[in-house]
């Protein structure tokens, strides 16, 4: 039950990345993704979507973006359980 409500949080954590806008040729900051539509997008094939605030124009992300979204999604999830080990040790006293 408590492992189910972490992974909640782990679901609803956004993951920032950037993506090069084909129009402008900028770095685009993508931080509308939660962990959860990007493993549903991932998992079930669908294209990634960046945006560009610019050019108001969306574009599929690539195929290398998308595996290292998938290492980000892995991390998140990982880096969550991490961190609640750490809080645990973090109870301990430091005397
Ligand atoms: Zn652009």
């Amino acid at each position: 039950m408590q492992r189910k409500a972490q992974v909640g949080v782990v679901m609803s954590q956004a993951i920032v990345f950037a993506s090069t806008c084909p129009h402008c040729e900028r770095e685009q900051v993508q931080d509308r993704f939660t962990v959860a539509d990007l493993m549903r997008l991932l998992y079930g094939g669908y294209p990634i979507e960046a945006y560009c605030v610019i050019c108001d124009a969306f574009w599929p992300v690539s195929i290398q973006e998308r595996v290292e979204l998938g290492d980000a999604v892995a991390t998140a999830c990982e880096g969550r359980s991490l961190a609640t080990e750490g809080d645990r040790w973090s109870q301990r006293p430091h005397k």
